[in-house]
Order: C-alpha cells, then structure tokens, then sequence
C-alpha cells in the first residue's frame, strides 16, 4: 500500500535532538540525553518550521525539549497523578466522568510534549490489539450509561483511515452513544493528517463529532493549520481546543489572549486551560495556582467572555475536572 502524505510527513520528523538543533541553528544549546529519559524526543518537521530559529527560548522549541531538569525528582510529582490507573475499567478504556468513556486508541503520537502528563503512563502495555478493542466495545455495549465516547491516546488520528473507520463504525452501532469527541494534536502538529479522507469518514457517522485540538501558543497556528481545522465540523460549537498553562511557554495573559483570538479566527472556541498535571519531570513548566489565578483575571480582562477557556485541574478521584 502506498504511504498517503501524512504517513511519509510523519515518517520524516525529528527524531535527534540534535539534528533539530541544527536545523533551528543552536547547535550548542544544552539537553538531557535522551538516552537517560524513557520519553524519548519526538517531533514533527512542520511544527520544527514554526519556531524562531536561532532562539534557544522559542516557546515551541521549549515544548518539545527535553531539559535536565527532568531527571530530577521533585516532591508532589509522581508517575499517574490524575489517578488513571484507577479509573481503567479495561486495559485502554478510561471512565472517570459521567457519561463520557475515553478510549486509549493507540499509545503513539506525533510529537513528544515534555510536559504530558501521560509520559510515564504504562502504554507499553497499551497497543490496541483488535482483541482489546472488541472487549472495550464489548464493555461499551453494556453500559447504557454512557452517551459519550473520547478517542484519545496517544494521538487517535495516528490511527490509518481503515482502522479508525472500523473504530468509529463499531461505537456508532451502540444505539446508547450519541456523541465521538476526538482528542487530538494531529491538525497543529501534523495538519495532512486532515485528509479528504478522513473528513470524509467524520462526515459519514451518525454520530455528533466533537474535535478537541492542543494548542499553547498563537505560534503554533500557521497557514497550514489554519486549512486543517477549516476542514473540521465546526457548527455548533464542535471545535475546541484545550492548553497547558505552561513556564516559559504561555505564562502571560497577553500570549493566551493572542491564543484565543487566533483560534477564534480560525473557527476554534477556547474551551480548557489546565493546570500542570504533577507528572514525574515536568517541575520545570509549573506555574504556581496564586499566579495563575492572576493571568487568568487578566485574560479576562482582555478578552469577551465566549473567548476565556476555564481555568480547570484534574484532580483524582473527582467527578469532574475541577474549576479553579
Ligand atoms: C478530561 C477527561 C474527560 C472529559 O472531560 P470533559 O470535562 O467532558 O471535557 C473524560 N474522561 C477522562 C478520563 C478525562 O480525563
Ligand atoms: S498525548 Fe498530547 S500532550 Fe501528550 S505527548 Fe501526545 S500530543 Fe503531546
């Protein structure tokens, strides 16, 4: 079969630290070994275009760097902190809120966030095999409390065409769910992956699509971007996009409020910004909840009220994210 765009975009991204470095011309710039993390360096050449070159604190670049700080273990950070091992109903299926399950449809994503709270989540153990996924559909089928399914991960759009039409085709045969919400980073790190195709498979279900995109920075929305997501059922509020409050990325007002208005322009309605999951070596992006409270009363200073995303943590054990 021949590789379609995406799949030979994705097979040519970095995937050395150095060899972004020097693409981005900071050869000298410091990292941690890769070698000593078990999250290993991953990213897209579109999203290596957008950063500045030459600036060793670009807010992408920031991203997807892996730093020495990670090696260190800090108090307060551990390996699940948003207790998701506990809310595993089946390996690959997540029911933590009512009505919505999320599905782990492939541990593999595109780009690598050093800051991802799923970083040191066992998903070695957590390819889909077909077998899982008849069980989770299985689990699905029996639980008439849940009109909501997440595709999440990982990044489900990695999924091929076939693959995700099969997934989608199975859910949509549960006469209990109404809705698919994809999860995914896809449309701003790897914008082919929004293939004619695919629109094509999302416009074909019963079921009402909700896509939920990852941006942090205005940066990250390029021309590029901007075709990928004017490609996605937006009516009726169905695009969103949900962002990390995150140390030297996007921890001023000013930034977030630019963030908000280029989504906005873009057809994309700002719905979370979370707070730091506490994963085991991402320290170094916190930003204190007093300071935090005080660039969201900004943020809402600066912006109309339908363009501030809910300042939200994930707390265990709670049955919903948390408003703060
Ligand atoms: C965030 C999350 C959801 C969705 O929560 P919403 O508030 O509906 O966006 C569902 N399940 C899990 C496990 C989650 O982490
Ligand atoms: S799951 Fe999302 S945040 Fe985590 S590494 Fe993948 S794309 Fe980044």
């Amino acid at each position: 079969m021949p590789k379609s765009d995406w799949q030979a975009e994705l097979a040519s991204s970095y995937t050395r630290v150095e060899d972004l470095l020097a693409f981005l011309e900071l050869p000298s710039l410091p990292f941690a070994s890769t070698l000593k993390t078990p999250f290993p360096f991953r990213v897209t050449a579109d999203y290596a275009r957008r950063m500045r070159k030459g600036d060793a604190c670009d807010p992408l670049l920031r991203q997807v760097l892996p730093l020495g700080e990670e090696l260190l273990s800090v108090p307060g950070y551990s390996a699940d902190p948003v207790g998701d091992l506990d809310a595993l109903v089946l390996p690959g299926l997540l029911h933590k809120y009512r009505g919505r399950a999320l599905l782990l449809a492939t541990p593999a994503c595109a780009i690598h966030c050093r800051y991802c709270f799923r970083r040191d989540f066992p998903y070695a153990d957590g390819a889909m095999t077909r077998q899982r996924e008849a069980e989770i559909i299985s689990a699905l089928q029996a639980d008439a409390g849940v009109n909501e399914v997440i595709l999440s991960g990982g990044d489900p759009l990695l999924l091929h065409d076939e693959r995700l039409a099969a997934l989608i085709e199975a859910i949509a045969a549960i006469s209990h769910i109404r809705r698919l919400r994809i999860h995914t980073r896809l449309p701003v790190v790897l914008p082919s992956r929004i293939s004619d195709d695919l629109i094509a498979l999302l416009r074909q279900t019963r079921l009402q699509c909700v896509t939920v995109i990852h941006a942090n920075h205005p940066a990250e929305l390029d021309r590029e971007t901007a075709v990928a997501l004017s490609r996605l059922p937006a009516e009726g509020g169905r695009l969103l996009n949900q962002s990390v409050l995150l140390r030297g990325v996007n921890d001023n007002a000013e930034t977030l409020a630019e963030l908000s208005e280029t989504l906005f322009s873009k057809g994309v309605t700002p719905y979370y910004l979370h707070l730091l999951d506490k994963a085991q070596g991402t320290a170094h992006f916190d930003v204190p909840l007093d300071e935090a409270l005080k660039i969201h009363e900004e943020l809402r200073r600066l912006l109309p009220g339908y363009l501030v995303p809910r300042l939200v943590r994930e707390e265990a054990g709670k049955p919903y994210k948390t408003l703060v």
